[in-house]
């Protein structure tokens, strides 16, 4: 199996690049975020709930988004592997992971990390927020307090993997080609070993 984390701030480009690598590898893309936009488009309790702190800028609970994470990995057992795109955000959650993946006999091939200075994100996090409609985006505060939730409670879980010889950095700047060439390389390395 090809277990990705793609990892990297908001608006690092991590959902562009997984379109792709689902395509290329036929992998199956969870993205904590999309399944959180899709609970509150559903109106369900726990999107409503979830609505508060994404609109924030906040991250929501460990134990709800491992549960999310949890019932897609059991619903998609016969899957080439995964994308994890926003997730794992904390310590807690690549803890969690870890033991779900061990369970299930597998484990994280590998994180990539998108690397995008700070004045680039802002960019184009509003420029996002003008055509996607995510209110998350189109308030430069929030987006402030996400970069901050990233900083505080997120750069950590690189450490994490790197403790385990799994991390892997690259450029996020570029073209999409380009990117996602050097991210392709990187799944290649992991072949050659
Ligand atoms: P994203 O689409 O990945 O930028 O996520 C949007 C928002 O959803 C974040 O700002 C958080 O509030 C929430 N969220 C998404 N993934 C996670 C996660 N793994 N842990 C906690 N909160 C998350």
């Amino acid at each position: 199996m090809l277990n990705l984390v793609l990892f990297g701030p908001p608006g690092a480009g991590k959902g562009t690049q997984s379109q792709k690598l689902i395509e290329q590898y036929k992998l199956v893309h969870l993205s904590t975020g999309d399944i959180l936009r899709g609970e509150i488009s559903n109106g369900t309790e726990l999107g409503l709930e979830a609505k508060k702190l994404m609109d924030a800028g906040v991250l929501v609970p460990d134990e709800v988004v491992i549960g999310m994470i949890s019932n897609k990995l059991d619903a998609n057992r016969d899957a080439n592997g995964f994308v994890f795109d926003g997730f794992p955000r904390t310590i807690s959650q690549a803890e969690a992971l870890d033991e779900l993946l061990r369970s299930k006999g597998s484990a994280i091939s590998g994180m990539i990390a998108l690397e995008v200075d700070h004045e680039e994100l802002q960019k184009r996090l509003l420029s996002r927020g003008k055509e996607s409609g995510r209110p998350d985006d189109a308030n430069p505060e929030v987006i402030s307090k996400r970069i901050e939730e990233y900083n505080s409670k997120t750069a950590p879980v690189a450490n994490f993997y790197k403790s385990q010889g799994k991390y892997s950095s690259i450029n996020g700047i570029g073209s999409i080609e380009e990117i996602f060439n050097g991210i392709t390389d990187v799944i290649n390395s992991y072949k050659a070993v």
